[in-house]
């Protein structure tokens, strides 16, 4: 299934990706949470409801009838792993990282799929970075990598957009990583079982068209298994948790010369199996006071 959170004039809610149309939960299946960690969270039996409701082949909405949102609204926890791709640690001049390189995006930079996202008032040293998302369906902890498969809920794309003078100003990435509208997610949550293997999957970054970025998931240094049982060594992880697993190499600031985002530039990202998201650049409007 391709589990999605979209709106329309009579509110947000969860639904499923079918192609060009989308079945909305919310009728299809009314005993359902409408929110996607809630849905997560129900766990097995909601998703067999909802795949129920797939098949049964009710009323469906055309997709360009509705706005796509982050499938997360606002995750509870968005983890993500820096130089986590060989290429892309050569490419910062870095050494290879003998333990995952863990920072955090803050929650409220979820944005949806196909929206612009800002190039901030207080710097345009904007950059992309297209990264392999893993959802976490069940609150969990000491999970080994063996068993990551049974907290696993799906994958989803992610671009970890990155303020770079103010990602490398400091020893901490979090206020780089963490401006508003800087971490597109979607299109859906493809669930692990519709996925199949997350770790041969093909990784492809354009910028206006152009191939910046292309490199496979089996390139990860700590594959998502092993990133869940790193980091639920430490603390607790709840269903709608975002880990967005590295970027490989490509990225515009190890270009020479680098070559940052610049407004009106579109960024896409496309991960076979998965789908693409594909978001402009758009300065940061006056009103940004988020709801
Ligand atoms: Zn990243």
């Amino acid at each position: 299934m391709r589990l999605i959170s979209f709106s329309d004039r009579t509110g947000t809610r969860i639904g499923l990706l079918a192609g060009d149309e989308i079945v909305d939960l919310r009728a299809a299946a009314p005993q359902l949470p409408t929110e996607m960690c809630a849905f997560l969270a129900a766990g097995e039996p909601a998703r067999a409801v909802a795949r129920a409701a797939l098949a049964a082949g009710g009323p469906r909405l055309p997709r360009a009838d509705v706005h796509l949102e982050s499938p997360l609204l606002r995750p509870p926890k968005i983890l993500a792993v820096g130089l986590n791709y060989r290429d892309h640690v050569e490419e910062t001049g870095r050494e290879l990282p003998a333990f995952p390189v863990i920072f955090n995006k803050q929650s409220t930079s979820a944005h949806p799929p196909y929206d612009p996202f800002h190039m901030p008032r207080a710097s345009h040293s904007v950059d992309y970075e297209g990264e392999l998302a893993c959802v976490v369906g069940r609150r969990c902890r000491h999970v080994p990598a063996a068993r990551a498969t049974e907290v696993i809920a799906g994958y989803s794309i992610c671009n970890d957009v990155s303020v770079r003078d103010w990602q490398l100003r400091t020893p901490t990435l979090t206020m780089g990583k963490s401006f508003d509208t800087h971490c597109p997610l979607g299109p859906a949550i493809v669930t692990a079982d519709e996925l199949g293997d997350p770790h041969d999957l093909e990784l492809r970054t354009w910028v206006n068209g152009e191939l910046r970025q292309h490199s496979s998931t089996r390139h990860l240094i700590f594959d998502c298994f092993h990133l869940i049982e790193h980091l639920s060594t430490a603390f607790t992880l709840e269903p709608g948790d975002v880990i967005s697993t590295g970027t490989p190499g490509g990225v515009g600031i190890a270009r020479n010369p680098p070559l940052l985002l610049s407004v009106g530039d579109v960024v896409k990202i496309t991960i076979d199996g998965i789908g693409s998201i594909e978001n402009g650049v758009i300065e940061e409007p006056e009103s940004t006071v988020r709801s």
